[in-house]
């Protein structure tokens, strides 16, 4: 017998995919020229050249065996060492190497943190805001516990604080925080964040236990301007922070983030034993080696975000000008944009089927009547892309 959910899950192509996968059949059929892909999230620039090089000197001067083997199961001292100055340079914490479990990316991470917190298996909730990434709902599910959707507050995308104080219960665990945030391609501000720790830690004295802050970061880096996103452990002590360097560095093929439970946690100790249990559990434990070498020499590398930046300008100046309404694009590389005719399926469906041009519902990110662009492609595939954008505008608006 086969698990009824697994392989539903397993059979069931995100949409974004499916997308993705029709402009690659297109591709063939009309020229690749013709078709306007802002399906993935997948990085356009590359990794920077510290980083490839410091591959190439790794395996060229470290024996064959050690940087093929297996580290510990949360990883190297001297990696989270690294990660822990970094964080502690830039954020004034003071995190140590004992507070970091080293995974191989966000993902894997999220997953342990809520499997670490699924208290009562069946009732722990924990609660994501709309629009979210829509992996939450998978990892939280089939983790023990129920997931809670803030609805979106679709005037400018930070938190709906009322609607987070109504839904909080004595089941809550924990509340997801994505900033930057995928789809929205929002920064939540200082302000934000500092309301909903108040909130947190009233409702927690009531409920006689810690509710976390998960934070899902992999878009950290990834800001435009003056802004930055706040570190939210500086903000809130029962933050847990889960990060990668699939964005930041441009490495999403290669599998690595980490787990970060600063000592500020309620229960710090036995929470970070139950993320290194979980991912024992689940068999993410020693992340590529070569990788945490990697990041031991990069750990301070930062993106060039020029090429991102160029096209956030060119796509939100121009279709702002042509009438689209978009939430302010401050992080990520993400737009988000609000359907003409107020339904994201029907427009992304016309947009494929007329332009072959691909943008992802917000229906599925629960935020219905929207659309995600990812402007992580090239430059010229926008500016080839803009007379779509106007005739769809023209037609559906
Ligand atoms: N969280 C968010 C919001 C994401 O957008 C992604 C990937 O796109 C992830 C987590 C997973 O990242 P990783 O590739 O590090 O597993």
């Amino acid at each position: 017998m086969i698990n009824q959910t697994m392989e539903q899950l397993g059979s069931s192509p995100s949409v974004i995919r499916e997308l993705f996968a029709y402009g690659l059949t297109q591709a063939k059929i009309v020229g690749p020229e013709n078709v306007f892909d802002y399906t993935l999230g997948n990085p356009s620039i590359p990794a920077p050249t510290k980083v490839n090089q410091a591959i190439c000197d790794i395996l060229t001067d470290t024996d064959s065996i050690a940087v093929h083997g297996y580290s510990m199961a949360g990883g190297f001292d001297t990696t989270r060492t690294a990660i822990a100055d970094n964080l502690n340079r830039r954020f004034g914490t003071s995190v140590t190497a004992q507070n970091l479990f080293i995974t191989c990316g966000a993902a894997p991470a999220l997953i342990s943190v809520i499997k670490a917190l699924s208290a009562e298996p069946g009732q722990s909730e924990i609660m994501a805001v709309a629009p979210y990434f829509p992996e939450y709902r998978p990892f939280v599910e089939n983790n023990g516990c129920k997931l809670v959707v803030i609805p979106a507050d679709c005037q400018n995308f930070q938190i709906d604080l009322k609607e987070v104080e109504a839904r909080l219960t004595i089941d809550t665990q924990a509340i997801i925080i994505n900033s930057p945030n995928n789809p929205s391609g929002v920064v939540y501000t200082e302000e934000t964040l500092k309301s909903l720790a108040e909130i947190l830690t009233t409702k927690a004295q009531v409920y006689g236990h810690p509710i976390y802050i998960i934070a899902d970061e992999p878009y950290r880096e990834l800001t435009y301007g003056n802004v930055k996103a706040p570190f939210i452990p500086t903000i809130y002590d029962n933050t847990i922070v889960c990060y990668s360097w699939s964005k930041s560095l441009s490495l999403p093929g290669e599998r690595i983030g980490y787990v970060l439970v600063p000592d500020s946690c309620e229960n710090a100790k036995a929470l970070y034993n139950g993320v290194a249990g979980a991912a024992r559990a689940g068999g993410h434990v020693c992340a590529p080696t070569l990788l945490q070498k990697v990041i031991e020499r990069c750990v301070d590398e930062m993106p060039d975000l020029q090429a991102y930046d160029e096209n956030r300008i060119l796509l939100y100046d121009s279709l702002t000008q042509m009438g689209y309404h978009c939430a302010k694009p401050d992080g990520a590389f993400y737009l988000f944009v609000k359907a003409p005719n107020g339904d994201g399926r029907a427009f992304s469906e016309t947009a494929k089927m007329k332009y072959n041009l691909l943008v992802v519902p917000g229906e599925e990110f629960e935020c219905p009547g929207y659309l995600r662009v990812s402007y992580c492609v090239s430059n010229d595939m926008i500016r080839r892309s803009l007379p779509a954008f106007q005739k769809l505008i023209d037609t559906l608006g």
